[in-house]
């Protein structure tokens, strides 16, 4: 059983009732264009508060967290991706500061900063984070010079936002 599916399907009772035999996927899309972002933050927040009662373990906890963050996210109109500038039919939204890594960091409020990126470009960005994490130099052989120069603008921006995250934790710790 989908936890998150069956908190979402009581919330969104009165809203927007799910479908029966409906796939969360269906589900969702249907959802995003048939609510407002502003519902659909409404919904995200209070299926959160509930879950945050219920789910003791972690992992459930930030898969809550991580798919409420979703349900709120607005990416707005879709552009051509950020770094070659192409394939507008198919890029996608991709969250500068990842979801479940604000989660570890213990973000309470979702940092929604996002870009739009082609899948090419949106699976090298997440090597590249990857790498930031594990400090290690990323797999980036062939990929040419003026991509790489706009992957790692977004890559700092990524590591401007999860610095600022790991500060503020240590502040927290000192001041306890
Ligand atoms: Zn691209
Ligand atoms: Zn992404």
């Amino acid at each position: 059983m989908d936890t998150w599916f069956e908190l979402m399907k009581r919330h969104a009772r009165e809203i927007l009732p799910v479908r029966d035999g409906e796939s969360f996927d269906d589900y969702r899309a249907r959802m995003t264009q048939a609510l407002t972002p502003s519902q659909r933050a409404h919904m995200a927040a209070k299926a959160w508060a509930d879950a945050r009662q219920a789910y003791k373990s972690r992992v459930a906890r930030r898969r809550v967290w991580v798919a409420a963050a979703r349900l709120a996210f607005d990416p707005g109109p879709r552009c051509p991706c950020a770094v070659c500038g192409q394939y507008e039919c198919i890029t996608e939204a991709h969250h500068i500061y990842p979801l479940a890594l604000q989660f570890d960091a213990g973000e309470t409020q979702p940092i929604q900063e996002s870009c739009w990126l082609c899948p090419t470009h949106h699976r090298l960005m997440h090597e590249i984070i990857e790498a930031l994490i594990e400090i290690r130099q990323p797999r980036l052989e062939g990929v040419p010079f003026g991509e790489r120069d706009r992957l790692d603008k977004i890559g700092v921006r990524f590591v401007h936002l999860w610095r600022r995250a790991q500060l503020q934790d240590r502040f927290l710790l000192k001041s306890a």
